[in-house]
């Protein structure tokens, strides 16, 4: 609950640049060790996701490409991409808060960090601080429309939780 809200906290942050915001941050003995938020608008990157960018940090912080013993905790589920990528740098542990019917793939749509034909799975705990988590998300997409910068395409992914 403690890293969750941390990572709420650090999803606030992607506000600040009209990005979604979605935060992400691992733990690694019992410490924080790198803390992002979505950043695709800023960089201008659609790589640029939250989960992503806490990674790479991470993995410079240890010095190590794969974080064992390592867990992400993130506010909404992770896409395709960043799910990929979770299995790739083998973190044992991922928890997130709100799940997303539309690009899900931890659960979702797909389980990507659970597939037994994979060569990692994660411990998969989803459904920590929920709500405050997707109220974060509709209220950005309410404000979005509020200032009427809908055509802007940022609000393309209003569906992912404007649906629950
Ligand atoms: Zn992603």
């Amino acid at each position: 609950m403690y890293y969750m809200r941390k990572a709420i906290e650090e999803a606030k942050r992607s506000i600040e640049h009209q990005d979604i915001p979605i935060g992400a941050l691992i733990v690694y003995k019992n410490e924080v060790i790198a803390s992002r938020h979505n950043e695709v608008e800023l960089q201008q990157d659609v790589c640029a996701h939250a989960e992503i960018l806490t990674i790479k940090d991470a993995a410079k912080v240890i010095g190590y490409k794969y974080l064992l013993d390592c867990s992400l905790y993130v506010t909404l589920e992770p896409c395709t991409m960043c799910a990929g990528a979770i299995v790739l740098a083998r973190i044992p542990n991922l928890i997130y808060a709100a799940s997303d019917p539309k690009t899900g793939a931890c659960k979702s749509l797909y389980s990507i960090t659970q597939d037994h034909r994979l060569n990692h799975r994660c411990n998969v705990v989803s459904g920590i601080l929920e709500k405050e988590s997707s109220a974060l998300i509709r209220e950005f997409f309410k404000n979005i429309r509020g200032i009427g910068n809908r055509e802007s395409g940022i609000g393309n992914r209003e569906s992912v939780v404007g649906s629950r």
